[in-house]
């Protein structure tokens, strides 16, 4: 039963000291009431108090985590139906398929190929989580094609097949891991559960409606398991979303316990390719934890790790670049210095422009918050005394041979000022935008 903010705010040292960043002891329990903030932001709680709030400080959606040799992967702990409601926490993870009925050599080919895959997307490395290995034959090999996978990659793994037996001869192979098992159904949940606690493991869990789930995870639970993950048995893409909407709805609106936990979710199981990535986008956006995969395609993976990033950046705290000078394409000190801002797209957009034409520069990455130019110009943030401050404090002057910086053309306005600020030196004004950023270089060049 979820706990009101007055219910909350009786129990809290009433003090209004602020140190938890909020006003008052009532606006704190408010946005607690509301899962907006943790109870451990507030120093001041005695032991009785804290015992009693524990369930409304709970997250609605457990906090699952799978590790592996020197890789670690935390899904749930979300508290938002809505990404601009406050943010997404923990990216769902992609987790690639193999069989045990595979060749382990081909096994190992496989997996090393998809660890492999790192793409930078706006200076962030994207990458696959892990691998999923599926039983289909008995304990032997499906603990070979664990050692199959684990020749290819050190990432976390889901282990998944009908029977605990086989899948213990793989555990025997992971130790010192917290790996996904399952799947646990209202028959053999017992059998799971006992498996995941003897192994630290997380347990998927599913039944043949939601009704039925709802049944088996407080059992579950009450038989000392908490990280659990459901599998609601999608069927197509309506159900899908209806089904993973009704689980995702009843554990942060309702604070129905036997529904806070991930989803995991198999887009490996459509019918063609293209089904698949189709699946895996729904899911990302609608509120997967685990996304299963089989098809490996760069083209196709690459659009589903930068959808992910959009989804679970934090839409309050722009992505940003390190201020200071970048040199691209090997300058001497004749080449030109242009501006611009620490907004990450922005500065990948512009860099990528300066590299792409083959001329020589010097890039001054102004410190504006984060901001993109015209955001950053509106709100103060990237100024003529901003930019004067970043040339002298990154040491522009010692870098070059003459007295002459390019401004962003959104931001011309500036130039009278930028001449106040910087004595001497020309003001240039450069395009609007960045992508005719080369047929300009090759001008002043
Ligand atoms: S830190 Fe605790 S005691 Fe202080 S204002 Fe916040 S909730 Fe009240």
């Amino acid at each position: 039963m979820a706990i009101s903010g007055i219910q909350i705010y009786k129990l809290l040292p009433k003090t209004n000291c602020k140190d938890c960043g909020f006003p008052t002891c009532m606006a704190f329990a408010l946005k607690l009431a509301a899962k907006q903030v943790e109870l451990s932001a507030c120093p001041h709680v005695s032991e009785e108090a804290q015992a009693q709030l524990a369930a409304s400080s709970e997250p609605p959606v457990r906090l699952i985590t799978l590790e592996s040799d020197g890789s670690k992967l935390e899904v749930g702990n979300e508290v938002v139906l809505f990404r601009h409601e406050k943010t997404f926490y923990n990216k769902p993870g992609f987790f690639f398929l193999v069989k045990d009925s595979e060749d382990p050599g081909a096994i190992t080919e496989k997996v090393k190929e998809i660890d492999a895959f790192v793409v930078n997307y706006v200076g962030i490395d994207l990458a696959v989580d892990g691998f999923a290995v599926k039983s289909e034959g008995d304990g032997a090999a499906f603990a070979a094609a664990v050692e199959a996978v684990r020749a290819g990659s050190k990432r976390p793994l889901i282990l998944i097949g009908d029977d605990p037996a086989v899948l213990a001869d793989g555990l025997a192979k992971l130790e010192g891991e917290k790996p996904l098992i399952g799947t646990a159904n209202p028959e053999n949940w017992e059998a799971f559960a006992d498996l995941a606690i003897a192994n630290k493991a997380s347990l998927v869990v599913t039944a043949g409606s939601l009704e039925e789930l709802a049944d088996l995870t407080p059992k579950i639970k009450d038989k000392g398991l908490a990280d659990l993950v459901l599998d609601p048995q999608v069927t197509a893409f309506n159900d899908g979303l209806a089904k993973h909407t009704i689980l995702r709805r009843m554990a942060l609106a309702k604070n129905f316990r036997p529904f806070g936990f991930p989803i995991i979710a198999y887009p490996s199981q459509a019918a063609t390719p293209e089904a698949e990535v189709a699946l895996a986008t729904q899911a990302v956006t609608k509120y997967a934890g685990f996304v299963v995969m089989e098809n490996f395609a760069p083209e196709t993976l690459y659009g589903l790790l930068v959808l992910r990033e959009n989804i679970y950046t934090d839409p309050q705290k722009p992505i940003q670049v390190q201020p200071g000078v970048y040199e691209i394409n090997q300058p001497t000190p004749d080449a030109p210095v242009m501006v611009t801002t620490n907004f990450s797209i922005t500065y990948f957009s512009v860099a990528n422009e300066i590299e792409s034409s083959g001329q020589p520069g010097f890039l001054l990455v102004a410190d504006a918050e984060g901001m993109s130019v015209l955001t950053a110009w509106a709100a103060g943030n990237f100024d003529a005394e901003q930019i004067a401050k970043d040339v002298k404090k990154f040491g522009v002057e010692e870098k070059i041979n003459h007295k002459s910086i390019i401004l962003p053309g959104h931001v011309a306005v500036l130039s009278g000022e930028l001449e106040e600020e910087l004595p001497g030196w020309e003001i240039k004004v450069g395009p609007r935008e960045s992508v005719d950023l080369p047929a300009y270089l090759k001008q002043v060049a």
